[in-house]
């Protein structure tokens, strides 16, 4: 291996994951703090604009990721006593999300390729109750998507896309939120593109739309009939539950520029991605996502350790060399708030948690960063092997 690079001082750590923003976003919040308009308006609107264009139908800006999924379930009629299929393998807000609405999380097993739900696992969990599935594009990646979708189609079921890890992905030549039913993003601090916070639902069903956009605002229905020159106010209803969901104009400033710098962003994270493969491939016992990163924007790096490694030995000698390291997730049932629920067993998901390292990847890691630390896992590998 060539002269790899260390952290730049000992206390520095290599972060699995981190913001990259510039001197683009600082200056647009600070536009937004000399309008004095912080709330829903000028700047969400235009974000709104640019990712209705983006995704080619309407894209509904939300205050995360994880309102964005409760907010598309209550559209689609989701509620108390529904069960909504979804990959133990996610992070906790999907499962939140589905909770929030009064239905049960039904955890379903991931394929053990590319750790994204398997339909055939999911669809032996149908029951009469069974009304959504949410699919999890795992760092970035989709799985057998459309598989999903038939699956769904054939039970009759609304499809939730958990698209947080897959912003700029596309899977056969369609951009992921382009098509399907409706598709949720995030644009949290890590995301492949962020807002600070932030998340977007994206549908083509005018109905969905139309319930997101009341109930991320209390579910209030206001009437245009406001007339100031008469003192005439508008005519308000409330008739649902709604929530105060609403992105903030300092969010969709940041946003606006990020979206700007996603090519830039899009093309470190492969090119990051596809040295990891280069470098991992020379180790037999390191299995990696075999993800085409010509369509997919990697999110994470994960890596399977097969083989008798003392795992959290290698977690604790990476530690030591300056690499954080992540275990992207902690299946969701075995949380107490969803464990009862893994009948029949999940055996993929169960197993990997058990070897899963997930490396760092971000737009500001370099190639050398990346050299280092394939490195430093060859040596924690022989050191570790039990
Ligand atoms: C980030 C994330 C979410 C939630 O998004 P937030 O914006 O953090 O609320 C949902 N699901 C997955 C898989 C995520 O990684």
């Amino acid at each position: 291996m060539s002269v790899a690079r260390g952290p730049k001082t000992t206390e520095h750590q290599i972060r699995l994951a981190k913001s990259c923003l510039g001197e683009m976003e600082k200056q647009a919040v600070l536009g937004v703090l000399d309008r004095e308009f912080l709330g829903m308006g000028a700047e969400v609107h235009e974000f709104e604009v640019i990712l209705t264009a983006f995704f080619e139908r309407p894209a509904i800006c939300v205050v995360n990721g994880t309102a964005a999924l409760h907010l598309a379930l209550q559209a689609c009629g989701i509620s108390r006593g529904d069960e909504v299929l979804v990959p133990s393998f996610t992070f906790v807000a999907s499962f939140q999300a589905i909770a929030a609405t009064g239905a049960i999380p039904v955890p379903c097993d991931i394929d053990p390729v590319t750790y994204t739900l398997d339909w055939e696992d999911a669809s032996k969990r149908v029951t009469a109750a069974t009304r959504a599935v949410m699919p999890v594009h795992y760092a970035g990646g989709v799985g057998d998507l459309d598989g999903i979708y038939s699956m769904a189609h054939s039970y009759g079921l609304r499809v939730v896309e958990d698209a947080a890890h897959a912003f700029g992905t596309t899977t056969l030549g369609r951009r992921v939120g382009s098509f399907g039913d409706v598709a949720c993003f995030s644009f949290d601090g890590i995301k492949n593109i962020t807002c600070g916070e932030g998340g977007c639902v994206v549908s083509d069903d005018d109905e969905v739309l139309e319930q997101v956009r009341r109930y991320r605002s209390l579910g209030l229905l206001t009437e245009r009939n406001a007339d100031p020159t008469r003192g005439v106010l508008p005519k308000i209803d409330v008739r649902e539950q709604g929530w105060r969901y609403h992105m903030s104009n300092i969010m969709a400033a940041i946003g606006i520029q990020q979206f700007h710098r996603r090519g830039e962003f899009a093309d470190k994270r492969r090119e990051l991605a596809r040295a990891y493969d280069r470098l991992l491939g020379d180790f037999e016992t390191v299995v990696s996502i075999p993800n085409d990163y010509e369509a997919v924007v990697p999110f994470m790096y994960a890596v399977r350790i097969d083989g008798d490694y003392d795992i959290p030995a290698v977690r604790a000698r990476l530690h030591a060399d300056g690499i954080q390291t992540g275990a992207q997730y902690q299946p969701n049932h075995n949380y107490t708030l969803f464990s009862g629920r893994d009948k029949p067993p999940l055996p993929v998901v169960t197993d990997l948690y058990k070897r899963l390292v997930v490396l760092p990847l971000h737009p500001d890691l370099e190639v050398e960063d990346v050299e280092y630390i394939c490195e430093r896992i060859g040596e924690a590998l022989s050191a570790t092997r039990s």
